[in-house]
């Protein structure tokens, strides 16, 4: 069995798919190595195992919604595009996704991804109430309001943790979105623009390839009740789109959610990607940093100095903001953050660039994204992520066996 993108082979001796929670109970506690699997899109070995390999797509669960609390539950091993569809007909909505809905919602929270937008938390942070199996193999229910330390901690979990079964969302009521994709937007306008590029709308991504041009698209994501576009055809130097775009070159945009200023669901139009089609290229590594907003346009005039270089190995990168929030092994912890993204080509070239890009991200306190590709020793990971010796510590209490770690996590918590 392998990843999303195939460059990695589990190497599990069993996989296992219990179709109740007692049951996945009784796996935990009877196991000495398990990991939980989501749905395999992250691009290094950290959803990996020796032992036993545990899906919940079997766990015959719904969402469910605490109205009085304004969270809805959702079962881990659902992919959020589902998720999403559900609270969608039930006239809710989350406040953000990510590029795509096909990755599960355990996964998801466990490496702390995210979508785009200046106020936006990311998935993780918007998480109230986590509900897991230890290592001992009870079911237990942590809280914002009675654990706030602790699900801090728990909520970007690596897996290292305990298997959860499933997480408690702030939920709002649905709301329509307006996509819009603009060429040609100049490098220089989006570094000494900032802030007026990134706040223009509720959700904001700019991609660039890094090509000789120095420039690339944005796009825009209205929510349509507060922000729609005043039908100027240009903006902050690039042109308005009139047909759909793919963020990646030569790709169809029949991949994409819809364009061009149509109004539509939340889940339809935050997502880059639709949910039944194939996401971003397929074909492709990735690798992200989560930095500093306010190194972010510095940074980004570093990575142009060696553009010429980036250039052949990227197929598109893109930058995306998020607010700050607390969570302990969050990329956006403790400051508003910038995620700065790069979808490479599928070449063994990528892991040759990797240590560059992490001197040179990490000035920011660049934090590499959990899911992705990086090589950023363990003692860096420490001085980047304020509360990591924290979290090597709650990963020795409450897996004090280690049944639940893998190679990857060994790497990083120490054997
Ligand atoms: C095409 C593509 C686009 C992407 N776009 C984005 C994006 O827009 N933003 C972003 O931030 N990231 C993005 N990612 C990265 C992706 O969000 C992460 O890799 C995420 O972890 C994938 O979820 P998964 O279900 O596949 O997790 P997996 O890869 O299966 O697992 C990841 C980790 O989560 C743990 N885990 C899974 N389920 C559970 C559970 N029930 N309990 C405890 N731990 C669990 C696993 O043990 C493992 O440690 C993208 C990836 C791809 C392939």
């Amino acid at each position: 069995m392998r990843n999303w993108s195939r460059h990695v082979t589990f190497s599990a001796e069993r996989n296992e798919s219990p179709s109740s929670v007692g049951e996945l109970r009784r796996l935990v506690a009877t196991s000495t190595r398990i990991h939980a699997l989501g749905t395999g899109h992250s691009f290094n070995e950290i959803a990996d195992t020796r032992g036993v390999h545990v899906s919940l797509r079997g766990l015959r669960d719904d969402v469910d919604v605490d109205v009085d609390n304004g969270f809805a539950w959702l079962p881990s091993g659902m992919r959020y595009g589902e998720a999403a569809r559900i609270l969608d007909d039930r006239g809710l909505a989350l406040h953000n996704l990510a590029s795509l809905g096909h990755i599960s919602v355990g996964g998801s929270v466990a490496t702390g991804t995210h979508g785009s937008g200046d106020r936006n938390l990311t998935l993780a942070a918007a998480v109230v109430r986590l509900e897991m199996v230890t290592a001992e193999g009870d079911l237990v229910v942590l809280s914002r309001e009675d654990d706030p330390d602790l699900i801090a901690g728990c909520i970007v979990g690596l897996g290292a943790l305990g298997v959860v079964t499933r997480v408690g969302v702030l939920v709002q009521p649905r709301f329509d979105v307006r996509q819009y994709v603009i060429d040609d937007v100049p490098l220089d306008s989006v570094v000494h623009g900032f802030d007026e590029v990134f706040g223009s709308a509720y959700s904001v991504s700019f991609f660039t390839p890094w090509d000789p041009s120095r420039t690339g698209q944005v796009w825009m994501k209205r929510r349509d009740s507060q922000d729609a576009m005043d039908g100027s055809r240009t903006w902050s130097g690039g042109v308005v789109a009139t047909q759909p775009r793919h963020p990646l070159g030569g790709h169809d945009p029949v991949n994409c959610t819809e364009q061009g200023g149509v109004a539509g669901p939340w889940h339809e139009r935050l997502p880059h990607f639709r949910l039944d089609f194939t996401p971003s290229s397929g074909d492709e590594l990735q690798t992200e940093y989560l930095v500093d907003r306010a190194a972010a346009p510095g940074l980004l005039q570093a990575l142009d100095a060696i553009a010429p270089r980036l250039a052949p190995l990227v197929q598109v990168s893109e930058v995306r903001s998020m607010r700050a929030d607390d969570l302990w092994l969050s990329g956006a912890y403790g400051r508003d953050t910038v995620g700065i993204h790069f979808t490479w080509r599928k070449t063994p070239e990528v892991l040759d660039i990797l240590p560059e890009l992490d001197e040179l991200l990490g000035q920011g306190d660049g934090r590499p994204h959990w899911g992705k590709l990086f090589r950023t020793r363990p003692d860096a990971l420490a001085q980047r992520y304020p509360r990591f010796d924290d979290f090597r510590e709650l990963a020795d209490r409450m897996d004090p066996d280690r049944k639940f770690r893998n190679d990857f996590l060994d790497t990083l918590l120490g054997p």
